[in-house]
């Protein structure tokens, strides 16, 4: 198995300071799976490359714990492409290797370490199951230009058609952390062998390694699938986090300060109390046992259905790691007794994902979520509560974008927070959920929260749906509907 990487930033032989590696000197290591060895195929002002080639103990492989999966008869776990076709231990070996290159650092040359040169990396045998298509579809929105070269599998039988093995040849100006870093992860993911056991760790690395780029890539999910080896427990928890990373953690303080503008805004009207008052009415009026609070934040609905004993098991779900243990901590859940503990659970997950964690429900609160939700991943939400979880009730609030104008705090044409992707108009609600309803088999029907202006309506709007007959809940009569 072979890698090589080549530059031509002048003088090209600085890659042996990026690296950490002499071009005058062959290293070898040993690995769990075999020998590791770097050494300089050549190394002038003009052109430098360094090659680092693996030599995989198929035998060791298949007696010890990396054994592969058996299933191709006695002579598979002995005779197969592992050794050749790059796989996931060539990114173990660019982590053990060249760590300090993937790390970004470089004692000699730190500030190249931090500039993007021109560097190719040649891969000669890349599985390309899923086709040359899907290897172009990995790199080239990261900007790679993608050269691929496919063999026959026999010259000398041309029918047998070509070989599921591919040369790759990948360049861009870039830092040399980054290529090594979409290497590291996505060589992996082209291989998709299921050949070693992925652990909690793998996600880590892969979330560690995928910071800054792997967020907004386009295969993002298949990525994270693939990368994974496809364990959905994993898989999940990672796009959960990755979402989260996307939409809600990296500008931890400034969601902070948005949150107090919003509540700013909407403070002098008690507003946030109304909605609490109101979601709870219909809870209690449905008779609900067990309930979802879904984006439950940090945990101001859970607060009110702890307090209420009607409400055996309660879940709260929300993609922001922060804000669960800040609804944690306030909850004071490590203090409670244990029967108390034992109705509530917190959950990280993301509402774009089927989640069976959220079968089993009889009511969910979505209060005041959706508008940070990307309006074209709405679909996904809709499929995965009303769908999937489905439970015989669902709340949903969000503002009133024509109740914006009285907000004095709230500038012309402003959202009230920060995040929101959209404010709907109740025409604009009612459209929606109307339409929701429909496709899912739910009723539904529109309650208005709040003072109501005169043509207006209440700052804040909500639907109840319910997939029962309509006069099973008793709450107040609807009024703006
Ligand atoms: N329901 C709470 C919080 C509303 S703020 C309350 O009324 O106080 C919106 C919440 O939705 C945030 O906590 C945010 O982290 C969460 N959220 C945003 N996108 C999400 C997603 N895709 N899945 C789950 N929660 C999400």
């Amino acid at each position: 198995m072979l890698l090589t990487l080549s530059t031509t930033h002048k003088p090209a032989t600085d890659l042996g300071f990026l690296l950490h590696k002499n071009p005058a000197r062959m290293q070898t290591e040993e690995l769990s799976f075999g020998k590791a060895h770097i050494f300089y195929p050549e190394a002038s002002e003009e052109l430098c490359t360094v090659a680092l080639m693996l030599e995989v103990d198929s035998i060791a492989l298949a007696r010890g714990r990396h054994g592969s999966s058996g299933d191709g008869g006695p002579l598979q776990p002995y005779v197969n492409d592992r050794p050749y076709a790059a796989n996931s231990f060539l990114s173990v070996a660019i982590g053990r290797m060249l760590a300090s290159a993937l790390g970004g650092r470089s004692k000699d040359r730190p500030e190249l370490a931090e500039t993007a040169i021109p560097l190719i990396a040649r891969i000669p045998c890349v599985a390309a199951r899923g086709g040359e298509d899907l290897v172009r579809r990995l790199f080239e929105p990261l900007g790679y230009a993608v050269v691929l070269s496919s063999a026959l599998l026999d010259e000398r039988f041309p029918d047998w058609g070509t070989s599921p093995y591919v040369s790759l040849e990948l360049s861009a100006t870039v830092r040399l952390q980054d290529l090594l870093t979409h290497l590291y992860v996505l060589i992996p993911v082209l291989d998709n062998e299921k050949h070693y056991w992925v652990g909690d760790d793998e996600v880590e690395k892969l979330l560690k390694r995928g910071e800054g780029w792997l967020p907004s890539h386009p295969e993002k999910d298949l990525i994270v699938s693939r990368y994974l080896k496809r364990q959905g427990e994993l898989t999940r928890e990672a796009l959960a986090r990755l979402i989260a990373e996307d939409v809600a953690e990296p500008e931890e303080q400034k969601e902070q300060v948005r949150d107090e503008e919003e509540q700013k805004v909407e403070r002098p009207l008690g507003l946030h109390e109304q909605r609490m008052g109101a979601v709870l009415s219909v809870l209690r009026g449905v008779s609900a046992k067990r309930v979802l609070d879904l984006g439950c934040g940090e945990g101001k609905l859970l607060r009110y259905l702890l307090a209420d004993q009607q409400f055996e098991a309660i879940l709260g779900m929300d993609v922001s790691w922060r804000s669960l243990e800040i609804a944690k901590d306030r909850l004071k859940l490590d203090q409670l007794p244990e029967r108390q503990r034992a109705r509530i659970e917190l959950v990280q997950g993301s509402l774009m994902y089927r989640d069976q964690r959220l079968n089993g429900f009889e009511a969910a609160a979505v209060v005041e979520v959706i508008e940070h939700l990307d309006a074209p991943r709405l679909a996904s939400f809709e499929r995965v509560l009303f769908e999937f979880a489905r439970p015989s009730h669902a709340i949903i609030t969000t503002p009133n974008s024509e109740y914006n104008t009285v907000f004095e705090t709230l500038p012309a044409g402003q959202f009230r927070h920060r995040d929101h992707r959209f404010e709907w108009t109740r025409a604009e609600f009612e459209q929606w959920a109307g339409d929701v309803a429909a496709r899912f088999g739910y009723t539904v029907r529109f309650q208005p929260i709040g003072p109501e202006a005169p043509a207006l309506g209440a700052p804040t709007q909500m639907a109840i749906f319910s997939l029962s007959a309509p006069t099973d809940i008793q709450t107040e009569p609807q009024t703006n509907a």
